[in-house]
């Protein structure tokens, strides 16, 4: 009996010990195996790396994150500012190396390969509390960079961190529901910070405004541009008599790191709109240190 279950172990082991055995003692074989899980050359040497993430998985899906996120990678080649690599998931949302399971990803980056992250999600997402400490210390710590779009600020709304890192909670459109894009009178309130140069000091752009609640507040946020609601038809407003402060873009550090804020990009002609490309290429250029820029909050504005 001994002997017999003796053999059988034998022959169950014999070709997986053959085959370690083959790996081990094989020169070829060890250098395919030492090569497939080193790390790549960088692909794009020179060039800043942005993560285009567009996280629609558990909430609204705007219909204009593709052409968003195309428009961001193009603008980055084109200017030679930067590179990216686009997901629609949040699995490259990690300091640790990327895995399937046990299973290495081979030539998966993480945070550590990126400069800065364009943001273009909504909802609860799908990030676990590590790779949201993640996220936040890639900011905070290692100084790097955050652009979120649209509903990028209503995005996470379980992680009070991330709240306090984007600077506010989407509260509400501020148009009514049946008409959300309108033709938004915008005018710029900071001319000199680098995400605004370039820009006329007051333009239209067809698109959907909103209110913010706290952490927004002017004292904590540099506002950038906000919507005229002189210009624009109060009957259209939600609830127009408290609805007064409508900002279409914001600034702030967080610790080491920049973060910019625009809610527009609901619709997708407004990824069309070369000042609406200005502007977030800027905000790119700026949030990857590649231009210096005073994000110190400059409170409510005076007579308002
Ligand atoms: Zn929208």
């Amino acid at each position: 009996m001994a002997a017999a279950s003796t053999g059988k172990i034998s022959r169950k082991f014999a070709v997986p010990l053959l085959s370690a055995g083959l790996l081990l003692g094989s020169p070829l074989l060890a250098q395919v195996a030492a090569t497939a899980s080193a790390p790549r050359p960088d692909p794009w040497p020179g060039f800043k790396k942005v993560l285009a993430i567009g996280e629609t998985s558990t909430a609204f899906q705007h219909d204009s994150i593709s052409h968003a996120l195309a428009t961001i990678e193009r603008l980055g080649r084109e200017s030679g500012l930067y590179m990216t690599i686009i997901r629609t998931d949040t699995q490259l949302v990690t300091k640790a190396p990327v895995r399937n399971g046990e299973t290495p990803v081979l030539n998966a980056k993480n945070l550590d390969f990126f400069d800065a992250i364009f943001f273009f999600g909504a909802g609860p997402g799908t990030l676990d509390e590590q790779q949201m400490a993640d996220l936040l210390s890639f900011v905070r710590d290692d100084g790097k960079g955050f652009v979120a779009a649209h509903t990028g600020v209503n995005a996470f709304q379980g992680h009070p961190g991330y709240r306090d890192m984007i600077g506010g909670l989407w509260d509400h459109p501020w148009t009514k529901a049946e008409r959300l894009e309108v033709d938004l009178p915008i005018v710029v309130e900071d001319p000199r910070f680098p995400a605004m140069q370039g820009l006329p000091a007051a333009f239209s752009v067809h698109d959907e405004a909103a209110v913010h609640q706290a952490p927004y507040s002017r004292d904590n946020v540099r506002v950038l541009a906000s919507v005229d609601l002189d210009q624009l038809d109060p009957e259209l407003g939600r609830s127009p008599a408290t609805d007064r402060d409508v900002p279409i873009a914001w600034a702030r550090e967080y610790g080491k790191g920049r973060v910019f804020y625009s809610v527009l990009g609901h619709s997708d002609q407004s990824w069309d709109n070369p000042l609406v490309q200005q502007l977030f290429l800027n905000a790119l250029r700026w949030s990857l240190g590649l231009v210096e820029g005073d994000a110190t909050p400059l409170g409510e504005p005076a007579g308002r």
